[in-house]
């Protein structure tokens, strides 16, 4: 782990130049275009209400298909870090931190170890991470601990997607079982009503997605006039996904003197301007994962015309390798109709996309994490954010539409010490 920190004065956030934030995500992303193979997706569904809202001025990717090969991954051994404290000696609460034991956490990850600090001081934090790395907690820690000192502290927690925010209200909930701190999602996709009545009652968190509460706040349910910290996570995604007004309009709408927290495994344009507009002297912690494109071992299958669903189930009856496997596609429809037809063909599987309701996600995606489901077949938008271990394959049956998303996509296999396989389809006919 590379890790960095740095302060950056509210003036000159948008001069300065991203010193901290790792890049390794974005090779290739304009510079690749060598070969001029085009394939042409467009994002699946999410964001406000499953749409799209980014319009269509997106251009057709050009892609070189040895960019997805790495038929040799080196061994990426991460750096040690060595962190300076232990939950015990931030100055928690001490039932907090047996809770923390108590869940298997035993030392502060790097951006908790840098973080958390920041945040019990009070400080507007910029987080350069990504999942995987600890980072919910390291926002979540501190500010339970915050608001068992002060309980009328109220926090909105932004998520680009309904799943990030159910994972960020589950890990709140493991970490307050000991503690009457109450919270409630709100997230688009599932009926409103329940929501509005869980925000009449105390919220100390509310986690939501910005479409959503921004209803919820024009229907007058929520009010983030009372909002003590913001924080934003995965930022470049709800950007990505073309929240920026809402996002803007949100922050806007709550108090001056906000803490605010920004977390994000990249940094662009609008993400600095949003730092500039909306951040008080913050300090800029950055955690570098792993290059996966050099650690993760990638081959393209090539396929013709007539034959991409045949290929792909020749994939599955040839090797026993595949056991664990995340098939990405563009639409959501598309995405029902292939894992309709694998099962069909004798390959469990099991879809999530934005066309269908949160509990219907949360069953496919358990049956797959169980092992009940050999194959998940999903939408870039639908997947972010969700955790599942020892995935043995991702494959990329439809081409992503940039480099960052195939990265982000392969980030899937491969994590922690297991390894894992990359296969990407391309027309070759
Ligand atoms: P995140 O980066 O927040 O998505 O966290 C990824 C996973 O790591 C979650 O399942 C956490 O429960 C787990 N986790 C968080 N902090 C630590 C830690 N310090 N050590 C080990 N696992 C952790």
């Amino acid at each position: 782990m590379d890790t960095t920190k740095n302060r950056r004065s509210r003036s000159g956030a948008s001069s300065r130049k991203r010193s901290t934030f790792s890049s390794s995500n974005r090779r290739n992303t304009s510079g690749g275009n060598r070969g001029g193979y085009k394939g042409g997706n467009r994002r699946g569904g999410g964001g406000r209400s499953g749409g799209n809202r980014r319009g269509g001025a997106r251009k057709m990717p050009t892609f070189d298909p040895s960019q997805f090969i790495n038929k040799n991954p080196v061994e990426v051994t991460e750096e040690v870090y060595t962190p300076k404290h232990k939950f015990s000696t931030f100055g928690l609460n001490g039932k907090l931190v047996k809770t923390i034991r108590e869940m298997g956490i035993e030392t502060p990850s790097p951006i908790q170890d840098q973080v958390i600090p920041e945040i019990l001081e009070g400080n507007d934090v910029i987080g350069l991470a990504e999942t995987g790395t600890g980072k919910t907690a390291a926002f979540l820690v501190p500010l339970i601990e915050k608001t068992l000192k002060e309980y009328s502290r109220q926090t909105l927690i932004l998520a680009p997607t309904r799943e990030l925010a159910i994972q960020i209200q589950d890990e709140f909930k493991k970490l307050t079982k000991n503690f009457k701190l109450y919270s409630t999602v709100c997230v688009g996709g599932t009926s409103i009503r329940p929501q509005i009545q869980s925000l009449r009652k105390k919220n100390h968190f509310v986690i939501a997605t910005p479409g959503r509460i921004l209803d919820l706040i024009n229907q007058r349910k929520y009010d983030p006039s009372h909002a003590t910290t913001v924080v934003l996570d995965e930022a470049d995604r709800m950007l990505d996904m073309g929240f920026i007004n809402d996002m803007r309009e949100i922050l806007s709408l709550t108090p001056e003197d906000r803490e605010t927290l920004f977390f994000s495994a990249t940094m662009n344009k609008d993400a600095e301007k949003m730092v500039h507009d909306f951040m008080k002297n913050p300090v800029t912690i950055s955690v570098k994962k792993k290059d996966v494109t050099n650690s993760i071992e990638q081959d393209v299958v090539p396929h013709g015309h007539h034959d991409k669903f045949e290929t792909l189930c020749n994939l599955f009856n040839e090797s026993d390798e595949l056991k664990r496997v995340i098939i990405f596609g563009a639409m959501k429809h598309s995405v029902e109709k292939l894992s309709k037809e694998l099962t069909k063909h004798g390959i469990g599987a099991e879809s999530i996309h934005g066309n269908k309701t949160h509990p219907q996600r949360q069953r496919s995606l358990a049956k797959f994490k169980s092992g009940n489901a050999r194959v998940l077949v999903a939408t870039d938008v639908a997947a972010r954010g969700i955790h599942v271990d020892n995935v043995s394959h991702v494959i990329n049956y439809d081409l992503p539409n940039t480099f960052e998303d195939y990265v982000h996509r392969i980030g899937r296999t491969g994590r922690g010490t297991k390894r894992g396989k990359a296969l990407t389809f391309v027309h070759t006919k």
